[in-house]
């Protein structure tokens, strides 16, 4: 009995791995982790033939030299297990072949889950053959025994190669069989081995980032696609979603491309850095306002009048001097500061409510000579558009999922939102920091409703994991039309059975009026009482922000069937580089919800997420 099996590549990407039991040991005392880091990278002496043992677990392992890969297989140590060698050898020959051409292409991951049956193939018919050979303890005739056989090798130098039994190997006919070539023909026997030897190196070559290379029902290996998984095409067009994104984003679709990605799709650039305590934190946005702006000058202050013709800025201009300010000064100004808001995408109502705050702040209020009447709005806008983006509860949620993890249990977010905002891969990203710091996940795909949901998260599973070998994320799913409550209840048992630290629920994309979904929402959140609902928003919305939030809540609340509803209590802002510095929707969700934006989304990419930085969402709003 096996504990895993692995194939790695030198560059430390796990292709392909099964376990066939739960290796509780991480980090530096997980066996594999302890091979690479001990053996591999510090090259401290062992013996690949003798194996490596790391506490309970020996370690065997091989190189495919010319591959790159390593194959690695752990087991207790305890056992004898007789065919370890063998299978080690047969493993990697079964797997380069197997994926012969898919390995000399490095430029994108390929899939090759479809291994394990192969592997299982392989691994049971050894085992049998083991077992047969513990049975069979009657003695020999020596004809049979190594004895012989070396006493015929010494006679015919045509034989001398061959130094176990092989009579069943036709090669051996011929005299001369190699190791090498016995375990083909095993392979071969098994259903396992190429359909004509060494040909096949010309067949087809397998379409660039599909799923391919299956072994046909026969067992027998082909080059013939197997149906694909498939990545949606990106539908931005100038930076806005295209109408009907969500329906390409169907990954049963067949029209729908590229499931798998390349390791530089995937990870863009670095996501942040790590904090005095060895955590791994997302870097802040960029800082969008220029330096003048940060600094509070407003460079298009100036004491002289101006005509209007430049816009809002200098319209203000015109009013300088001392004076006390009415309700008529203020009015025709505050509608152009209005105009000004909602051209950053702040929602209408949003900038209503603040500029009708600070009318009332300043009606009556003294200008000074030469004070700017725009720096003076601005000077009042300020802390009220700064209060409103401040969050006022945690945004750490690392501290909250350690204290969960401290008490036993995992922790559990429900993200929530319209199709196509960017749920699923926002929540993706956020895996993958959790990865980052070494947190065990598991994803519930709680979309039951969209056909491909299950597939699209799927990927992001596989994908995840192929940038962080060695991580624990896996996906939990019961497919479609069930209930997602139920669905959400499993995999937080699952995970707190299984030693999770985080649950990630993705939930359906609905639009805010559709009551049969709402409703559906507001039990998977009653039954399973998540510490987190995280709302998933674009940056890109305007006005709809508002109404989207609001009826989220009002949904959760009506809902329920609970005196204490649960409400938002977070956002992700996706699509954050699309918008330049239309950042009005930050405002606009933190104003409705009074909930902080944990992360901003920032791109396609694992790494595209980032910590919001108030200042310069102040700076790009109040900004010409
Ligand atoms: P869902 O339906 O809400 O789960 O949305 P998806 O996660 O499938 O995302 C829809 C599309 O938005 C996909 O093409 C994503 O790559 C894209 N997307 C998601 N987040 C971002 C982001 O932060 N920036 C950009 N530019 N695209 C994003």
């Amino acid at each position: 009995m096996l504990d895993t099996v692995t194939v790695l590549t030198k560059g430390g990407h796990v292709l392909w791995s099964k376990a066939y039991s739960t290796i509780t040991a991480s980090g530096q005392n997980n066996p594999i982790d302890s091979l690479v880091r001990r053996v591999l990278i510090e090259e401290l002496a062992s013996n690949p033939a003798e194996g490596y043992t790391k506490d309970s677990y020996q370690v065997k392992w091989t190189f495919a030299n010319e591959l790159g890969l390593i194959f690695v297989i752990v087991y207790q140590k305890i056992l004898q297990l007789a065919y370890i060698d063998e299978l080690l050898e047969a493993f990697k020959r079964l797997f380069c072949s197997s994926y012969e051409f898919q390995l000399k292409d490095a430029t994108v991951l390929h899939e090759y889950s479809a291994f394990e049956e192969k592997f299982d193939t392989l691994l049971t018919a050894l085992e049998v053959e083991d077992t047969q050979k513990q049975k069979v303890k009657a003695p020999r005739r020596f004809q049979d025994t190594k004895a012989f056989k070396n006493t015929l090798a010494a006679q015919s130098p045509e034989t001398s190669s061959a130094t176990s039994d092989a009579s069943s190997s036709p090669t051996d006919a011929k005299g001369g069989a190699s190791e090498g070539d016995k375990l083909d023909d095993k392979l071969k026997a098994l259903g396992l081995g190429r359909r004509d030897g060494k040909k096949a190196s010309g067949g087809r070559r397998t379409p660039k980032r599909g799923i391919t290379s299956a072994s046909n029902s026969n067992g027998s290996l082909d080059a013939s696609p197997r149906p694909e998984l498939k990545k949606a095409p990106r539908t931005w067009v100038g930076g806005m979603a295209s109408e009907g994104s969500t329906e390409s984003l169907d990954y049963s679709d067949s029209k729908a491309e590229d499931a798998v990605m390349s390791s530089q799709e995937l990870i863009g650039s670095h996501m942040g850095s790590r904090t005095k305590e060895g955590l791994y934190d997302a870097a802040e946005m960029d800082d969008r306002a220029s330096d003048s702006e940060e600094d509070g000058e407003d460079t298009s202050i100036s004491a002289a009048p101006t005509t209007s013709r430049g816009g809002l800025f200098s319209f203000f201009q015109n009013l300088t001097a001392a004076k006390t300010l009415t309700r008529e000064d203020l009015d025709p100004m505050m509608a152009k500061m209005r105009e000004h808001m909602i051209n950053k995408n702040v929602a209408s109502d949003v900038a209503d409510h603040l500029c009708q705050s600070v009318t009332e702040s300043l009606t009556g209020s003294k200008l000074g000579k030469f004070t700017s009447l725009m720096k003076t709005i601005k000077q009042n806008l300020e802390p009220s558009i700064r209060k409103i983006l401040t969050p006022r509860t945690s945004t750490d949620l690392l501290r909250d999922i350690f204290s969960a993890q401290n008490s036993g249990r995992p922790y559990t977010i429900t993200f929530v939102g319209v199709n196509g905002v960017g749920k699923s891969t926002n929540l993706s990203k956020i895996c993958f920091w959790l990865l980052q710091n070494n947190l065990k996940v598991l994803i519930a795909a709680c979309d039951t409703f969209r056909s491909g949901a299950v597939e699209q998260l799927r990927v992001h599973v596989r994908n995840l994991g192929a940038v962080h070998p060695g991580s624990t994320v896996e996906l939990f799913d019961r497919g479609y039309g069930k209930d997602p409550a139920g669905i959400a209840k499993d995999a937080i048992s699952y995970a707190a059975n299984g030693g999770f630290d985080v649950v990630l629920i993705d939930t359906a994309g609905r639009m805010q009026d559709n009551e049969p979904l709402m409703r559906a929402l507001a039990k998977l959140v009653t039954t399973n009482n998540p510490d987190k609902i995280i709302f998933v928003g674009e940056a890109l919305v305007g006005n709809e922000a508002v109404d989207q939030l609001t009826k989220f809540n009002q949904a959760l609340k009506d809902f329920s069937g609970v005196r204490e509803p649960r409400q938002i209590d977070g956002i992700v802002l996706s699509k954050f580089d699309t918008i330049d510095d239309k950042v009005g929707a930050a405002l606009s969700m933190t104003y409705t919800t009074g909930q902080p934006i944990l992360f901003v989304g920032t791109g396609q990419t694992y790494t595209d997420l980032r910590r919001m930085n108030v200042k310069s969402i102040v700076n790009s709003l109040l900004a010409k």
